[in-house]
């Protein structure tokens, strides 16, 4: 028996979960405002035994907790986070303070990826890739069935370059596929849009421009405005240089698309995707084996299970 949990931006998300990746019991708490690291250790200690509770297994019992953390890790430690003011904060440490169980920990992409390698897109695969298009853009993978993580920060795919000196990003470049591939960007590419088209559906979908989200952009297409359509194929040929270079470098057998942009519908981001990977990735053009582009099936869960499983998935 795990505990996976997953530490977002505003909620925090645990789930006592099987060796089949089953979730038995969940809990989600707000993050609230931040009061140390060791403060935010003690609401994990306090949540994993909240969570044990609910499912009636002792936390004794825990083989380990697995976190998935938005930012960096070096073994039981979070290096750094983005969006929480976490730096250098020895989890395990603290952790074992509260209740002795081992901790491991993970990038949250990379607990996505395990996740939906075991239970969701990936499953019959040895090679996998989860890219995750939400506030960032995020990367997990798998090769040959085990979790490549590098030194803690592998798969930082948002952060390779896709426009020499384009738009600037938080990582200090320019022109990073996350400037160009994550909500944020096709929040921005909208307001830009809509600025340049007074007449495009963009502004009513928007309330006058005053609720623009990563929808916007679909929901006008959707209505059939030109203007929308053709920002949606824009935003999904950013997403397919990704991909494609993605499986170029790395020939997964498959490739998931997740994150809240990931669900859009799929004749605009999906299909669009879908064409241009075998148009111009290197295995299609050579008539190699060709990564198929699925999207990713477990929505909000897939980091919860993900963690609780990162031990299966271990180098
Ligand atoms: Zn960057």
């Amino acid at each position: 028996m795990y505990v996976g949990i997953d530490i977002g931006g505003t909620n925090l998300k645990a789930g006592l979960v099987d060796g089949e990746g089953c979730l038995l019991a969940a809990r989600r708490t707000p993050l609230g405002p931040f009061q140390g690291g060791e403060y935010f250790v003690r609401r994990l200690a306090e949540l994993t035994a909240q969570v044990c509770r609910d499912g009636g297994v002792p936390p004794g019992e825990l083989e380990y907790v697995g976190m998935g953390v938005p930012g960096a890790v070096a073994g039981s430690e979070i290096v750094y986070t983005c969006n929480i003011p976490l730096k250098n904060v020895p989890v395990g440490r603290l952790f074992s303070q509260y209740l002795d169980v081992p901790v491991r920990l993970a990038n949250d992409a990379d607990c996505a990826a395990v996740g939906e390698y075991f239970c969701g897109a990936g499953r019959g695969t040895k090679n996998f890739a989860v890219v995750t298009l939400g506030t960032g853009v995020g990367g997990g993978f798998i090769l040959n069935g085990k979790l490549c993580s590098g030194g803690g920060m592998a798969g930082e795919v948002g952060h390779m370059v896709v426009e020499r000196g384009g738009e600037p990003c938080a990582c200090g470049r320019r022109g990073c596929w996350e400037a160009y591939a994550s909500a944020t960007a096709l929040i921005r590419m909208t307001r830009e849009t809509m600025e340049r088209e007074r007449d495009s559906l963009l502004w009513e979908v928007s309330q006058g421009g005053a609720a623009v989200t990563g929808r916007t952009a679909f929901d006008a297409a959707l209505r059939g405005d030109g203007t929308a359509r053709a920002l949606c194929r824009r935003y999904a040929e950013y997403v397919a240089v990704g991909v494609v270079n993605l499986m170029n470098i790395l020939q997964p057998e498959r490739l998931a698309l997740g994150g809240g942009v990931g669900e859009a519908e799929d004749e605009l981001l999906l299909t669009p995707v879908r064409e241009i990977a075998a148009r111009e990735s290197y295995a299609a053009r050579c008539g190699g084996a060709q990564t198929e582009v699925v999207r990713a099936e477990l929505g909000n869960d897939a980091g919860v299970i993900g963690a609780a499983l990162l031990g299966r998935a271990a180098e």
